[in-house]
């Protein structure tokens, strides 16, 4: 779509455009450059409660429900600014605060020099088609993309089946939702999320028995109601053989694409003898699994009550703590086992909360991925890291590269590079005094066009690792070329190395495999001398772990950097 000249408006009189904006059934709303509102016709007014007054001057956001995320806005102005105009479907809000579905066209208006002068957006509501669409939808028995049954006929399949039932009858009710489903559609788009799910759908339907209940509730989550269950060992058992073959990769498009799966099960009727609270239960339980790592499956136990308390304050505070910028970093040193010199440190996140407390990276870092969260509290990270170093810079300490750990959604945005560098610059720091872990998970999906961004990344002069290899899968011909400098060994099979025969057969491999491509090896969480002295004697370049230090503050890690030749000396490694 063309973007509009000023002066085709300019030859009409203003009285004729004038009778024209107010005669329209659609709400019409006028801004200059600055997207500061100038006007707005009387269908506007009557559509979304606003008075002229009480806009003009103000900007757009004021009609904001809440209901589209950053990244939906940020896709819409790129489209505004590349094409001249926008369209779609959006949900915003009334001056009484109802929130309502509207169609919304965007355009801009550019002066004679093409810059532009003003947008304006035309706007429909459409609440009466939305509540049309979901009639329809009701009335019919199937999810139009799976095929399954959908959320009404599996309610009412399952009332059924619960009115039916004997005094021993016994039904496991299983809620599947996909980790980190969103990430797969915003970076290869809906048309591969569209397709995995009809896969992920096909491969549930290739486990069920012909008389258990599947369907696909919404969005990337399924149900599953397992009946005749003789014992609920057969959920586990079943749950089990899911994970196992959704881990499996698939192939779409010509890409090749990994995900896990967590399953939250209740059971009827220990659970409950509604259809809506085993539901319920299962899900809490599904959030418990993935509060716990993800790619596993949990029962719901009534404790699980209070902890889907903890999960909602859990959004709602970390969201406040992003916006004050309420966290703290840690350094854990890392040590070469070869000069037995700090050669670096990684920077894990802390994070206190008045009413929640001490909340663990490891159960908010998830649920920031989840939610998108991540990307704005990594930018604050990097931030603090930033700060510090500037810090540390000023007091004339060694310099000492810092390690951050990079989600896998943040490194997959369009403008990661552009966004890490704008910070990076705006402290005076540069990417040589910069390391980023990228999880196996991170780098392996879509590895072919992740290739690329790496070698941009090594060229702008950060170094790059593989945090927690071994725990992810990994496709040796895309180690080969990706530009790495360290893998870092999962602390899984570095803690029960010395226990385990074959856990210290893979950190062996490991550590030969990676020498022959010529990245050097970092093991994480050795926490014992025989650790450390037998990664010494496996070949292991670096140690990172409570033997040597835990994770501490700056001024901590200052004191520690101090008195090293003494630390050094206390733990007695030759
Ligand atoms: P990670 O990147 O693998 O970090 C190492 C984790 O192992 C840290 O846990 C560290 O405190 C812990 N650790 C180190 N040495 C030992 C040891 O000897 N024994 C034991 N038991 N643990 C050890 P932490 O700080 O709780 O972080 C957990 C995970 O959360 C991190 O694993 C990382 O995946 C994630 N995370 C932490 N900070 C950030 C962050 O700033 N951004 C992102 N995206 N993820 C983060
Ligand atoms: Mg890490
Ligand atoms: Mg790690």
């Amino acid at each position: 779509m063309k973007q509009l000249p000023a002066e085709n408006f300019s030859s009409l009189p203003n009285k004729i455009i004038d009778q024209i904006l107010h005669a329209t059934k659609e709400g019409i709303m006028i801004t200059d450059d600055k997207m500061i509102i100038s006007l707005v016709n009387t269908a506007f007014e009557s559509l979304t409660g606003y008075k002229m007054q009480d806009v003009k001057g103000k900007t757009p956001r004021i009609l904001q429900s809440g209901k589209q995320d950053a990244n939906f806005y940020k896709n819409m102005w790129k489209d505004i600014q590349v094409k001249g105009s926008w369209q779609g479907e959006i949900w915003n809000k009334r001056k009484n605060g109802d929130i309502y579905p509207e169609r919304l066209a965007i355009h801009t208006i550019v002066n004679e020099e093409g810059s532009v002068t003003n947008y304006f957006g035309i706007f429909s509501d459409i609440s009466l088609k939305k509540d049309f669409e979901k009639e329809m939808e009701e009335l019919t028995l199937t999810d139009s993309l799976t095929n399954m049954m959908n959320r009404n006929t599996f309610y009412e399949q399952l009332e059924g089946l619960i009115e039916k039932s004997t005094n021993n009858t016994e039904y496991a009710m299983l809620v599947i939702d996909l980790d980190r489903f969103k990430q797969i559609n915003e970076t290869l788009g809906n048309e591969v999320g569209d397709l995995l799910l009809t896969e992920v759908a096909n491969r549930i339907n290739s486990i069920v028995r012909c008389n258990d209940l599947v369907s696909r509730y919404g969005g990337d989550e399924f149900l599953v109601t397992i009946t005749n269950l003789e014992y609920q060992k057969e959920a586990l058992h079943f749950a089990n053989e899911l994970n196992k073959l959704l881990n499996k990769p698939f192939h779409i498009n010509g890409r090749e694409i990994y995900i896990t799966s967590s399953i939250g099960i209740s059971f009827y009727p220990q659970d409950g003898i509604e259809v809506e609270t085993l539901i319920q239960k299962a899900d809490k339980a599904m959030y418990f699994a993935k509060q716990n790592g993800r790619n596993q499956y949990a029962f719901y136990f009534d404790e699980l009550q209070t902890d889907a308390e903890r999960l909602l304050l859990l959004e709602s505070e970390l969201r406040k703590a992003i916006k004050q910028k309420a966290f703290d970093v840690h350094y854990q040193p890392k040590v070469s086992l070869d000069t037995l010199q700090i050669i670096g440190v990684e920077a894990p996140v802390r994070w206190t909360n008045n009413t929640l407390g001490v909340v663990s990276p490891a159960e908010f870092i998830p649920y920031a991925e989840d939610t998108g969260l991540i990307i704005p509290l990594s930018e604050v990270i990097l931030e603090k890291v930033c700060m510090d170093i500037v810090d540390w810079r000023s007091r004339g300490t060694q310099h000492i590269p810092v390690s951050i750990n990079i989600a896998a959604l943040h490194f997959q945005q369009d403008d990661f590079m552009e966004r890490i560098n704008a910070i990076i610059t705006k402290y005076n720091c540069s990417p040589q005094q910069l390391e980023l872990e990228l999880t196996e998970r991170a780098v392996m999906q879509d590895a072919e066009s992740i290739v690329n961004k790496l070698v941009k990344l090594k060229q702008m002069g950060f170094k790059i690792s593989i945090d927690d290899f071994g725990t992810g899968y990994s496709s040796l011909s895309y180690l080969n070329r990706f530009p790495l400098n360290y893998l870092k060994i999962d602390s899984s099979f570095i803690q029960q190395m010395t226990e385990l025969q074959d856990k210290q057969a893979i950190v062996d491999t490991i550590i030969l495999m990676a020498h022959r491509l010529h990245i050097k090896v970092i093991a994480e969480g050795a926490e014992t001398k025989e650790q450390v002295k037998l990664l010494k004697e496996m070949g292991c370049d670096i140690v990172q772990g409570y033997y040597f230090s835990k994770p501490i503050s700056s001024s901590a890690l200052l004191d520690f950097l101090e008195l090293w030749e003494i630390h050094k000396q206390e733990r007695n490694i030759q």
